[in-house]
């Protein structure tokens, strides 16, 4: 077993101008939650952008795990400006960002102190991401924030009418946005494990077999993981999900495959479905889809997962595709 990538995920609380004070909500998520960090900034009041973007680029540095974003305000400004400049190597640190009541510097209401937050970068964030607005927020109309969710690619929630989110909103600990932290935590989780089963992929290959990997997940934790072995197996069947259950059956309870999640470098074909299915398996995530592997590899028996697990008695919660570029790469040049 492995350590859960989800207890390596720091949480970064990012306060905007003035920072946030202590009836604010990201100040109850620091107080309630361990892994919460509060960035500090020297200058709260008439900040430089580009210091607040040096102290978190520092912070990020220094992480020991990977980081998810929770910024307010001007602080949104600060990811964005952040993303724009920060190094790949930093930047892939980051596995998320929560961005709420993203103030606009160049709005009506925006006040005198600050420099250098203008123009908001329209870049898409690197980074799974979610705008939260407000429809009677003075810093942001809700037009704009929603224009800046879609050039960020982040999904938006419009909250209603909460001023401008903060303290004086009177949220408490702002259970309904915390939702959205978990959202983007467990993406994050998901998107770990998925990158684990994409390197057994690569694994797979350097060993001299087709480019696929699996692994099942069980209470958060890698149980079992298996490689594709058709070549070194001499065995057209050992594909990486039907070694996968033939490994998980022999090493793990009834109980523990149903609790599981299955996680595929590549959308399982119909032997595979039919395997994990009568294994118990309850629940897959994979990342390549079978048409791009079609498009790749050539098109033989495709018959898209859903479709199958759609005819069983028993519901299949089944999530993808996901990371496509990263899952495509370990094929290219392969078929
Ligand atoms: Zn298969």
């Amino acid at each position: 077993m492995t350590d859960t990538p989800r207890t390596a995920l720091a949480t970064y609380i990012l306060p905007g101008i003035s920072n946030s004070g202590p009836e604010h909500w990201q100040s109850y998520w620091e107080r309630q939650v361990p892994q919460c960090q509060r960035i500090i900034q020297e200058e709260w009041e008439r900040p430089r952008c580009a210091d607040w973007v040096a102290t978190l680029d520092r912070a990020v540095a220094k992480a020991e795990s990977e980081v998810v974003f929770v910024a307010h305000s001007s602080a949104c400004a600060l990811v964005a400006h952040w993303a724009a400049s920060a190094a790949p190597d930093l930047i892939a640190r980051v596995r998320g960002a929560l961005l709420v009541g993203p103030s606009d510097p160049e709005g009506p209401n925006y006040p005198a102190g600050p420099s250098g937050f203008a123009p908001m970068p329209r870049r898409p964030l690197p980074f799974p991401s979610i705008v939260v607005a407000s429809q009677d927020d003075l810093y942001v109309g809700l037009e704009q924030a929603r224009s800046y969710a879609e050039a960020w690619r982040s999904r938006f929630v419009d909250i209603g009418a909460a001023g401008h989110i903060n303290s004086a909103s009177n949220l408490g600990a702002w259970p309904a946005g915390y939702a959205l932290l978990e959202e983007l935590r467990n993406g994050a989780v998901q998107e770990a494990f998925v990158r684990q089963a994409i390197e057994l992929a690569r694994q797979a290959r350097s060993a001299g077999n087709h480019p696929f990997g699996a692994l099942l997940a069980v209470d958060g934790k890698t149980a079992v993981t298996a490689q594709n072995t058709v070549a070194t197996d001499r065995d057209p069947t050992a594909h990486a999900e039907t070694n996968l259950v033939a490994l998980a059956i022999r090493q793990l309870s009834p109980e523990e495959i149903r609790r599981g999640v299955l996680y595929t470098s590549c959308e399982p074909c119909a032997m595979c479905v039919g395997k994990m299915y009568w294994a118990g398996i309850r629940s897959i995530v994979y990342a390549l889809p079978a048409e791009e592997l079609a498009a790749l590899a050539g098109r033989d028996f495709l018959i898209p997962c859903a479709e199958l697990f759609g005819r069983a008695e028993e519901h299949v919660t089944i999530a993808g595709p996901l990371l496509v570029n990263e899952a495509r790469e370990v094929h290219l040049g392969f078929w």
